[in-house]
């Protein structure tokens, strides 16, 4: 029998506000010594008033609004009960029935075709405290506890574990475009829990679904995805039974294993959180933040592919992160005054420039050669000062030493030998030295023509014209074949 699988996705989002979600505290808190950024609010003192953070409002209502989402005019909080001592309060503020943003989607690409990803709901809550087991104690940090986190919950949409990778891929960086949050998966800004199921394929029923906790990065989620779909499928066909349980994942062992049996939502005994009103959100408010979104990575897309006839694979790079595809049209409105195109900037971008942020382990945001540095460097292969070899290597001289292109050339006599008549000498050299190359060439074997132009760059340190030097050659050759 075929058996198809069926995947829902919770993701929680810390938000990158400047205070935690009821409380003055700072948010930020990623680096700061344990227990430093905190008040009676997050550490749940009793007795003490939470206070709603409205730049936590705006983030979840711009996220909502780039996935598609309605915008509720009536949300509230609720008390999710829970014990952890991670949890000072014994429950956590979240929002249960009246969920701030309900009824989206996020389009992804599968082969060349687009998939839709219903997002069922997008709520607001509260992160907990951070818990450190050493030995025989545990120690608890309580700087995250109260920051701000989006719980966003897809349909059962997704049928793979590389449609999960897709998914999560694209809401990271619309996240990041938005500006929300960090979205960093490895500091816990962005934590996603896969829920898989596994039904006889065309089945309209919906198999026992498995929850997934921990995974720490897109190609984990794949994996656990990936793994939990063979198992449940070995267990069905072997006549098992699937239990609904929460599994992590063994990192070791690259295997989901048991954590705790599934809670319900009855184990949480929801109720309105009494010491919050409820939001209340106008339509002119929802207008507002709608009008104050940035252009998102689809829309970037397809203006990439139309503005600057890119290639679709190169539109698709450049938009899927805001700071490379800023830096691309900074770099893109500088040089093309200069006669250079924009499939050219974005084939040095993509390769030269990616290349050297790599090897460096740096962000084009903290690149050492700037938008306005590479189109000057552009603008001089373009005019023919040097040529595009001897271009990528003083881009790397730039790199490394933040200097000019300009002052690169000068100072190692780079410039391009263009003139014919300097160039000549070395040509008709070069047909004295390879009598044997010419012979061919002569006798028709016209791809000998490459092997000579590499002899008269090589004589020349690389710094020939090399549309010169071939005009120059054919004209010799073609004059001797004559004689
Ligand atoms: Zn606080």
């Amino acid at each position: 029998m075929q058996y198809e699988a069926v995947i829902g996705m919770e993701v929680h989002v810390e938000l990158a506000t400047a205070s935690k979600m009821f409380c003055g505290c700072r948010a930020d808190f990623f680096g700061h010594d344990p227990n430093t950024l905190v008040c009676p609010v997050c550490m749940g003192y009793p007795g003490v008033l939470p206070v709603i953070n409205e730049q936590a409002v705006e983030y979840a209502t711009r996220v909502g609004l780039s996935l598609g989402c309605e915008i509720a005019p009536f949300s509230k909080f609720d008390r999710k009960n829970y014990t952890y001592p991670d949890l000072p309060k014994g429950y956590q503020v979240s929002q249960y029935d009246l969920p701030i943003c309900r009824d989206g989607w996020l389009e992804v690409d599968l082969d060349g075709s687009r998939k839709r990803i219903g997002i069922r709901r997008v709520h607001m809550e509260e992160d907990t405290a951070k818990e450190f087991h050493t030995g025989d104690s545990s120690l608890i940090d309580y700087n995250r506890s109260g920051v701000p986190l989006l719980e966003i919950v897809t349909e059962p949409d997704i049928r793979s574990g590389e449609e999960a990778r897709q998914f999560l891929t694209k809401l990271r960086t619309i996240l990041r475009y938005l500006g929300v949050s960090t979205a960093d998966m490895e500091k816990g800004a962005m934590r996603c829990e896969p829920n898989v199921s596994v039904r006889p394929a065309g089945s309209a029923e919906m198999g026992v679904k498995i929850e997934i906790k921990n995974l720490n990065s897109f190609r984990v989620v794949k994996m656990a995805i990936e793994y939990e779909i063979e198992r449940q499928t070995a267990v069905i066909e072997a006549g098992g039974t699937i239990e609904q349980v929460t599994m992590g994942w063994n990192e070791r062992e690259n295997r989901t294993v048991l954590q705790r049996s599934k809670e319900f939502a009855e184990d949480y005994r929801y109720f309105p959180e009494p010491d919050l009103p409820p939001l209340v959100l106008a339509r002119e408010y929802v207008e507002a933040v709608r009008s104050g979104l940035p252009e998102l990575p689809d829309a970037k897309r397809a203006r990439f592919e139309d503005q600057y006839g890119l290639k679709p694979a190169d539109a698709e790079l450049l938009a899927s992160d805001a700071e490379v595809s800023d830096y691309y049209e900074d770099c893109s409105a500088a040089a093309e005054p200069h006669g250079v195109d924009a499939q050219t900037v974005c084939n040095w971008v993509v390769g030269e420039l990616f290349r050297l942020l790599n090897e460096a382990d740096t962000s084009i945001a903290e690149s050492p050669v700037g938008p306005q540095a590479l189109s000057n460097l552009l603008s001089l292969v373009k005019r023919g000062t040097i040529n595009a070899n001897t271009g990528k290597g003083v881009l790397m001289e730039m790199f490394r030493t933040g200097r000019d292109a300009e002052a690169i050339i000068a100072e190692k006599g780079l410039s391009q030998i263009s003139s014919a008549g300097a160039l000549r000498e070395v040509a008709e050299q070069v047909i004295r030295d390879n009598p044997d190359p010419v012979s061919q060439y002569l006798g028709g074997k016209d791809s000998v023509l490459g092997f000579l132009i590499g002899q008269v760059m090589r004589q020349t340190g690389g710094k020939a014209n090399p549309h010169v030097v071939r005009e120059l050659l054919r004209e010799r050759l073609s004059a001797q074949r004559d004689e």
